[in-house]
């Protein structure tokens, strides 16, 4: 029988990628990824893509090539998870065995059913998100040809999401003279509450700046091509809704610890001795045992932790314990306008904007070199 060991990372967005690089170091390990798409989706530029500034090979990375850039012998299989029975995976096309498992199989966008609506679309599916940049690119047309005279666009939250779509949009439609004819309107209860007070004042009138309408309200209902909030109702052509997160049935129906919906974890980031869970689909803490939010800098920092406690199980070492920080954020603007946040530092505009740049490309670059 052979020694070599199975190990499982079940799903390749930012937490599982980490994973597989973390267990890459190890010659030993029969490593498989398990993804229902082809490609690694870098939904942190989404916002990019919905305002035509990049395209789709910009965004999505092959997962199949990036699976043997990283090791040749490790092997990718595009198939979709269902459930867990003891050691085996079981999914839509078949089961598989494995000695350890990592999970991260992210989150979905929460989407209230008084938004479930044709022409409003999210953002973390790519299919999705291709839609609302076909809505966006086909208005931008009708007006080019005069075959409209005004369109309106809402984006209902205002967290980084929210607000880095419609400043993109905004921005385009700034930057080709068309705000009185395209409409922009941001809305939400609370905006960008990861920031302070000043820096949340200056992104807003950043936005305003470049056309976009900011209403700070909670939206009532959406009928037809009409949103209602309290004391006014807004027509729109289409819209994006990004108001919050959800995790998917397969997740909700797992048989291990919970916090909320979320996976409870171990200080090594177990759900049980050869499973472990990171990303967005987990409850995270950081060493103050204080939860973090879902972003990308977590969700890969928990996949290289969890990938080390496997290689230390096998090595019989003891193992890590889970040090997941924020480090910072970067929210865009338009354009070249960004506000960037790290521990001490606080830069906006141009600077903001090549920190974020600067951030993408170096997390991009290296894996589309390996794919
Ligand atoms: C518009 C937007 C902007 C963002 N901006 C930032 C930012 O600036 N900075 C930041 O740090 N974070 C940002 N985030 C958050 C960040 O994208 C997520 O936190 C990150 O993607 C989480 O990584 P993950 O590995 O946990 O999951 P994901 O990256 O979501 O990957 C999950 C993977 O699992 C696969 N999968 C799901 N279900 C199954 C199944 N049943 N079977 C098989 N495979 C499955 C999916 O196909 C996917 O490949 C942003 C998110 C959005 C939507």
């Amino acid at each position: 029988m052979s020694s070599r060991k199975k190990v499982i990372v079940l799903g390749g967005g930012y937490g599982g990628v980490r994973a597989l690089e973390t267990l890459s170091k190890n010659e030993n390990l029969d490593v498989t990824l398990i993804d229902k798409n082809r490609y690694h989706y870098l939904q942190t530029e989404s916002y990019n893509l919905v305002a035509l500034n990049i395209s789709l090979d910009d965004i999505i990375i092959p997962l199949d090539k990036l699976v043997k850039g990283i090791d040749e012998n490790f092997c990718f299989i595009q198939d979709e998870v269902l459930s867990i029975k003891e050691d085996k995976l079981i999914c839509k096309n078949e089961e598989y065995r494995f000695d350890y498992l990592i999970i991260g199989v992210g989150r979905t966008t929460l989407i209230p059913s008084i938004f479930k609506n044709d022409t409003l679309f999210e953002v973390k599916n790519l299919s999705n998100a291709i839609q609302l940049k076909q809505s966006f690119e086909n208005t931008i047309v009708k007006h080019l040809k005069k075959e409209k005279t005004t369109s309106s666009i809402v984006v209902v939250g205002g967290g980084s999401s929210g607000v880095e779509i419609a400043a993109e949009m905004g921005n385009y439609i700034n930057k080709r003279d068309m705000t009185q004819q395209i409409k922009v309107t941001l809305i939400a209860d609370l905006f960008l509450s990861e920031l302070d007070d000043g820096s949340r004042k200056k992104a807003i009138s950043t936005l305003e700046g470049i056309g976009i309408r900011t209403i700070q309200k909670m939206v009532k209902k959406v009928e037809g091509d009409k949103i209602y909030l309290d004391d006014e109702v807004i027509d729109f052509d289409f819209g994006v809704v990004a108001v919050g997160l959800d995790v998917s049935d397969f997740i909700k129906n797992l048989d291990f610890k919970k916090e909320g919906n979320l996976l409870k974890v171990d200080e090594y980031l177990r759900v049980k001795e050869n499973i472990f869970a990171i990303g967005d689909c987990t409850y995270l803490l950081d060493k103050y045992n204080k939860p973090l939010p879902p972003t990308a800098q977590t969700a890969e920092q928990s996949g290289v932790i969890a990938a080390k406690n496997i290689l230390r199980t096998i090595e019989e070492k003891p193992l890590v314990k889970a040090d997941m920080k924020i480090y910072g954020l970067a929210i865009a603007l338009g354009g070249k306008f960004a506000i960037a946040t790290a521990s001490f530092i606080k830069i906006d505009g141009i600077l903001g904007y090549l920190g974020k740049k600067a951030i993408e490309k170096f997390y991009k670059i290296p894996l589309k070199l390996k794919a």
